[in-house]
């Protein structure tokens, strides 16, 4: 998704730009129509010890650059503390909207969703993410060495802390088998790591964030096996002690999971273990024996 809000330009700032670039009448138009710059409120509320008590409440939504279809449509939702609830459904369904939803890169159109019992638009925003832990399913990996790509996270860590995260998320061993180590340059897209390290790496920048709540966006593509066991138990152990929702494609993390949310066009369609989603849903048992690689 694109990240809107807080980083970007003011209106006039961005329309300069457009000005300047040719022909660019009928898209400053639609920037005009988008109303999706998100503001920190100007007396937000104090935020709680965050434990991860996330409640939608009949939410609705759409992107602002597509208003008429309903992504998120009447949808409701108690996370429970400390629980570990995987998000599955078809391509599309609207699961990682619910990230960008909670995280507040848009605003939702109807309902609520509250952390901690506030409402999250009655929050600070930088108070709000730093609830969050976030391991997407492309982790962004910037032009810089290993190190400081995991220092961005959390840039006072020892090295200590760092050796900990990595040897936690299953990376370590392999960093150091690099000729260059910690200080190997990753080149502008983690060139020459595979899908499993990049996530591994990841895990171990949300290990150093240490948020209390972790949302987790599997990657689509198939890991090899030894890759899929090592980000499994790094996942088993980051979030073991924090409330943790993961948008699940693989059928290890489903059957593991606490709870599961079937969510279909936006709105919820089941909720329960595996074995009872099994038996009371036939589009949960279609998603499970395709073992949740249709889904997006
Ligand atoms: P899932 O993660 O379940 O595969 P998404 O939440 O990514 O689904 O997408 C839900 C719907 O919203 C899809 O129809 C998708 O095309 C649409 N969508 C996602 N991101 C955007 C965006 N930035 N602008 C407009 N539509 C979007
Ligand atoms: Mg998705």
């Amino acid at each position: 998704s694109i990240i809107v809000g807080s980083a970007a330009g003011s209106v006039s700032e961005v329309l300069g730009d457009l000005q300047r670039a040719a022909g660019a009448a009928e898209r400053t138009m639609e920037l005009l129509e988008e109303p999706c710059q998100i503001y920190s409120p100007a007396n937000p509320c104090q935020l709680p010890v965050v434990t991860g008590n996330i409640v939608f409440q009949q939410i609705c939504f759409a992107y602002p650059s597509r208003p008429e279809i309903q992504v998120i449509n009447d949808f409701s939702l108690t996370v429970r503390l400390g629980e570990t609830l995987a998000l599955v459904g078809l391509s599309g369904a609207g699961k990682s909207t619910l990230f960008d939803l909670l995280l507040r890169f848009y605003d939702i159109q109807s309902g609520s969703i509250k952390l901690e019992g506030i409402d999250i638009r009655d929050l600070d925003l930088s108070d709000l993410r730093r609830s969050f832990a976030l391991v997407s399913q492309n982790p962004a990996l910037f032009h810089g060495s290993i190190e400081q790509n995991l220092r961005y996270a959390h840039p006072n860590a020892t090295n200590a802390e760092i050796e900990a995260a990595t040897k936690a998320a299953f990376i370590h061993d392999f960093i150091l088998s690099l000729p260059q180590g910690y200080q190997t340059n990753l080149g502008d897209t983690g060139l020459g790591l595979s899908g499993g390290q990049k996530q591994r790496l990841a895990i171990a920048r949300a290990i150093l964030v240490d948020a209390p709540i972790l949302l987790l966006d599997e990657a689509t593509s198939a890991l090899d096996s030894q890759s899929e066991s090592w980000v499994q138990q790094a996942i088993t152990r980051l979030s073991a002690d924090r409330t943790t929702l993961v948008i699940a494609h693989r059928l290890s993390t489903v059957v593991t999971a606490d709870r599961i949310a079937l969510i279909h066009h936006g709105h919820l369609e089941a909720l329960g273990t595996h074995a009872e989603l099994m038996k009371s849903s036939d589009l949960y048992a279609r998603l499970a024996m395709s073992r949740f690689q249709t889904s997006g």
